[in-house]
């Protein structure tokens, strides 16, 4: 790390580069039912169980037949009829067609389906409209067009979303294996914290942040534990750090700014850390500590993120650096933030010298071509939750520039 605080994209590329070494170690395997693999990472790669399609597949209700008898618009009779779910059929007779529905399988000899809406049907024949030509291979999969036996459909470390779970039950996985989900201790620490059931005396508030971090976290792909809030007392501090170490990362929120009850470096200090940086050219979250605790045995060190009690702070460094060392332990491969572009609603400034993430709004234009709109939301600060509510993404405003304006494309880190 460089003299000084590092800016957003050194500090970036350090944790990549910390996640690609976390992400080789080996990792832990579970079985899981097909039903609940959603968000898990898959441990091996799916391959292709049989030719897919297995057999060759009509794409629509119609007529299988040869497409040169058919585009000379002779009338063809229809020798039988074949609907998904039947033995393959045939062969098809010369100057002949099938009667065949969507799924179902081509009858030997015929290469072609003409759809029912482009054909006239008169006492068990058939002909394609006037004007109409059909091509070999139209409306028909060909076995093994989409993938042959043995071929591989899914890398190991893909976290499996709903297209790959359908990928997977086509291949017969009614089980996968996955990666066991990392445990992912979540420190509040803060004497004005009170719990969500609670009123909170005047000076004290809710503690926002364990809801939020543990919401964060499972989408992220680990496990949250929530621990109990620690006081703003070193030894209460250091003693919650120490209990959280059976964890694979550690969140601690709140105690990492330069106040007087800052306590958290410290413990983290006498705990042994090493500390990988400390404080980052960003706002907000400018404080945020990145370290690993060593553990006891050969078990690999905690992964432990200082997060600034500022429930917006903490939110984006989880987003920023948390969520990308994560993902590296719990095997996915996709280990950088998941940044897109949107066009800009309404000017944003910068901050000399700081990489700013904005809380803000984004929505999916209705009209096909328009690109994502963002507007940044009405927030007063850091703490402010009722602007951070109405908030789906961050703009990125990058170190150096002054002001992004209404109209420019910018990088946005949805949530
Ligand atoms: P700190 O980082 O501990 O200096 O806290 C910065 C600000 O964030 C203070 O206004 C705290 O009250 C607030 N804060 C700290 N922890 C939490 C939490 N768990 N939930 C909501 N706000 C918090
Ligand atoms: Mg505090």
């Amino acid at each position: 790390m460089p003299i000084g605080l590092p800016s957003y994209d050194e500090a970036a590329a350090h944790v990549a580069s910390r996640a690609a070494e976390i992400l080789n170690r080996p990792h832990l395997i579970d079985t899981v039912a097909l039903a609940a693999a959603y968000g898990r990472v898959l441990a091996h790669a799916i391959r292709a169980d049989r030719n897919m399609p297995s057999f060759p597949r009509s794409t629509r209700d119609g007529f299988a037949c040869r497409a040169a008898e058919a585009s000379t618009h002779q009338w063809l009779a229809v020798a039988g009829s074949i609907r998904a779910g039947n033995p393959p059929a045939g062969p098809l007779p010369t100057a002949s067609s099938w009667e065949i529905m969507t799924g179902a399988a081509v009858p030997f000899g015929a290469d072609s389906v003409a759809m029912l809406e482009h054909v006239e049907n008169f006492e068990g024949k058939i002909r394609l409209n006037s004007g109409r030509t059909l091509d070999p291979g139209e409306n028909v999969i060909l076995e093994g067009a989409e993938a042959r036996a043995g071929d591989d459909l899914i890398p190991a470390g893909t976290r499996l979303g709903p297209a790959q779970i359908a990928a997977a039950a086509a291949c017969g996985h009614a089980t996968l294996q996955v990666f066991v989900k990392p445990r992912v201790a979540i420190l509040t620490t803060g004497d004005e914290l009170v719990s969500v059931a609670e009123n909170p005396a005047s000076g004290q508030i809710r503690n926002s942040n364990a809801p939020m971090l543990a919401a964060l976290v499972s989408a992220a792909g680990g496990q949250p534990w929530l621990l109990p809030t620690a006081t703003d007392d070193p030894s209460a501090v250091e003693a919650a750090i120490a209990e959280a170490l059976w964890a694979d990362m550690v969140l601690i929120s709140g105690g990492v700014s330069a106040g007087k009850f800052d306590l958290v470096e410290p413990a983290l200090a006498r705990l042994g850390a090493q500390v990988r940086f400390t404080g980052v050219r960003i706002q907000p979250g400018k404080p945020l500590v990145y370290c690993e605790i060593p553990r006891s045995g050969d078990t690999p060190a905690a992964q432990a993120f200082g997060l600034p009690g500022n429930p917006i702070s903490s939110a984006a460094t989880f987003l920023l650096f948390a969520a990308p060392t994560l993902a590296a332990l719990s095997g996915s491969r996709e280990v950088r933030p998941n940044f897109s572009l949107a066009r800009l609603a309404r000017r944003v400034e910068g901050k000399p010298g700081l990489t700013r993430f904005v809380p803000s709004t984004c929505e999916f234009h209705p009209l096909a071509g328009a690109a994502t709109e963002v507007a940044p939301v009405n927030w007063k600060g850091s703490g402010d939750l009722a602007a951070f509510a109405l908030a789906n993404c961050f703009i990125a405003v990058p170190e150096g520039v002054d002001c992004l304006s209404a109209g420019e494309l910018v990088r946005i880190l949805p949530f």
